[in-house]
Order: C-alpha cells, then structure tokens, then sequence
C-alpha cells in the first residue's frame, strides 16, 4: 500500500464549542469548515494546520465508537488518516497480507470521502483511517 500524505489527525471532543477556543482562538489555526456527518452520528471540525488537518469530532446522540472512546479514555488523539489514491485497492492488498480492515467495504466519510480503518489492535495501539477523495464530491 502506498499512501499519499497524512490527511489529518482526528481528535475525540466531548463538544465542539467547548474545544474551539483552545484550538481556534489559542493555538489561531482557522477552521476550514464545520461538518455533520449523519452517516455516523457525528460532528466534525476541520482546522488547518498549513499542512495537514486536524478533526476535531464531536460524537451526536446514538454514535457509539467516539462515545466508547471518550467514557474509557477521554478527551484526545483517536485517529490518524492517511490519504490513498485508490481505497479498494490499499483494502485488498491490506487483506491478501493478513490484516483485518475494519470494514469489509469502504463507506462514506466526512467531506463526501471514502474511508475505513484499521484496527489498533492490528496497528501497534493506533486506530489508521485511510481516506480516498471521490472527485463526485468536488474535493
Ligand atoms: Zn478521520
């Protein structure tokens, strides 16, 4: 697999205004846009750091995986994503080599994207997100 640079690192929030004035107004790094995203009960603050971005994400009521995260460890880095050109492909190849994507096929992510994960159990204590951009979504 190869991958074309690091997308951005998200952080679990326990809410987006909460954390704002640290990330935006303290450390001054503009935010790009401020997403929901139903399809996983989630909302996102993108902040650009210049050359790369950082998630900030705000599970909504009925998301499981970030609530999970933010009751057992609390606030704080949760994911890291790398971009892909091709993410069907980094999925089979990732497979054919013994690992376990943690969704058979990619879905949709913040941004109109293709996205899945690999496990931190399979990944050395670090939940990978790999992204691909769809040209459909304008991106
Ligand atoms: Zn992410």
């Amino acid at each position: 697999m190869k991958a074309l640079r690091l997308d951005h690192i998200g952080v679990a929030v326990q809410s987006l205004e909460s954390v704002l004035p640290v990330w935006r107004d303290l450390l001054g790094l503009p935010v790009e846009e401020i997403e929901e995203v139903p399809e996983v009960k989630v909302r996102v603050a993108k902040l650009s750091t210049g050359n790369t971005t950082i998630e900030l994400v705000e599970p909504l009521p009925g998301e499981e995986a970030t609530r999970r995260f933010l009751d057992k460890r609390g606030e704080g880095i949760h994911h890291i994503c790398l971009e892909v050109a091709d993410l069907a492909a980094a999925t089979a190849e990732l497979v054919a080599r013994g690992m376990k994507p943690v969704l058979a096929t990619p879905r949709a992510g913040a941004g109109g994207r293709l996205v899945n994960f690999l496990s931190p159990k399979d990944a050395h204590g670090v939940l990978i997100e790999l992204s691909q951009r769809v040209a459909a979504a304008g991106t």
